[in-house]
């Protein structure tokens, strides 16, 4: 089947007991035993749910893996990920990720002998030196948060194994629709299917995807052991949601390409990041790796527009954490998304006081750009 089919009948189509075309609501914490010692297909929903287990085939299928294992949050996956890891295990960190990937290595595994470093991955010479024995993986986002900088998936998977480091990639911001890592090459894909697998702003999940036997079996074992499951009507909210992951990838991405070449053109802006216009340093590799740019847009104003006034202005593009919903939402990574990451990390990364992160919905892009036009216009006259 190709992708489009996949979102529409890809893991367990509809439910074989009733023939319901759709997935029921398995709402049950646990399933009656025929006898002592025989073991049952379902025994208890933490250690699996028809309605989970549904949309964990399906994530495997897009993702093009072979597991997939569905989380209460994006942070349940990356913590289920990262306890893949011991004392003395060091992780490469790429140099804009999620604030709360940072954190949780920071200031919770750090706690346990899990050190990390944080080098720009999209500088493949400096690579391999920092492939040190204590390294057992480099974790990756691209295009990443918040600064949408392009690493070369191939590469660094290929650079890795050579020296038999294990590839993860978050993969929220693409998609399986855009891009798929485990072909690229990477080991374990994340998800925070908060954002776009979701798309209606409205559930809280996160997903582990992986190709390997052995990955699979450890990281089942982590999420049985630690729990952090996702919910049965949570998991039917994302199965629904991910049916039209296409045509909304679709509408974000050419609303963003709109929107990032119309701010491109717009004086009040000193700066675009977005991986679909040409100039930018990561479209080569996006071209290459994925199938599209996405729906999201960092920029910044010149220093006389006054980016309070802006985000106080706009109307339609709502100020609040999170991306990916189909209405657009606009974010202050310095202290909102990125707050968890030290002052002086985020200045040497590039994220600015002045940074504005915007995640462009599928609403007519000509709300949005009028929306975001009248707050710049109210942002500079606040300064004069
Ligand atoms: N990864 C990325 C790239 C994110 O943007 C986020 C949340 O913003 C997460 C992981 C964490 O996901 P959640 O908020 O679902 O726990």
């Amino acid at each position: 089947m190709q992708l489009d089919s996949i979102l529409i009948h890809g893991g367990i189509d509809g439910d074989a007991a009733t023939g319901a075309v759709n997935v029921p609501i398995y709402q049950t914490s646990t399933y009656r035993q025929t006898g002592l010692g025989e073991t049952p297909v379902w025994e208890y929903s933490r250690t699996g749910n028809p309605t989970r287990a549904a949309l964990e085939k399906l994530l495997a299928d897009l993702e093009e893996g072979s597991h997939g294992q569905a989380f209460a949050s994006g942070m349940a996956a990356v913590t289920a990920v990262l306890s893949l890891f011991q004392q003395g295990d060091k992780l490469l960190l790429s140099s804009n990720v999620y604030g709360g990937t940072f954190r949780v290595l920071d200031k919770v595994f750090k706690n346990f002998g899990i050190t990390y470093e944080i080098i720009d991955t999209t500088d493949l010479s400096a690579l391999p030196e920092k492939l040190t024995p204590d390294v057992k993986a480099v974790l990756i986002e691209s295009p990443a948060n918040p600064l949408l900088t392009v690493t070369d998936i191939a590469a660094v998977s290929r650079l890795s194994h050579e020296h038999g480091k294990l590839v993860i990639v978050d993969n929220t911001f693409m998609t399986p629709y855009l891009q798929r890592p485990l072909s690229l090459g990477a080991d374990i894909v994340i998800h925070s299917g908060t954002k776009y697998l979701g798309g209606h702003s409205d559930v809280i999940s996160g997903f582990v995807v992986v190709k390997n036997q052995t990955l699979a079996d450890r990281l089942y074992f982590l999420q049985n052991s630690t729990g952090g499951v996702l919910g049965p009507f949570d998991s039917f909210l994302m199965l629904r949601g991910i049916k039209t992951l296409g045509v909304r990838m679709d509408r974000h991405t050419a609303n963003a390409q709109a929107v990032a070449c119309w701010l491109e053109g717009h004086p009040a802006v000193k700066q675009v990041y977005y991986p679909g216009l040409e100039r930018d340093p990561g479209y080569a590799i996006q071209q290459t790796q994925a199938s599209g740019a996405g729906g999201m847009i960092s920029f910044e104003l010149h220093p006389d527009y006054d980016v309070r006034v802006f985000f106080r202005s706009l109307r339609l593009v709502t100020l609040a954490e999170s991306l990916g919903g189909v209405e657009s939402l606009v974010c202050h990574p310095a202290t909102m998304t990125h707050a968890a990451i030290p002052e002086e990390i985020r200045k040497k990364v590039g994220i600015t006081d002045g940074l504005i992160r915007l995640s462009v919905g599928i609403e007519s892009v000509q709300d949005i750009q009028s929306d975001l036009g009248q707050a710049i216009q109210t942002a500079g006259k606040a300064q004069v």
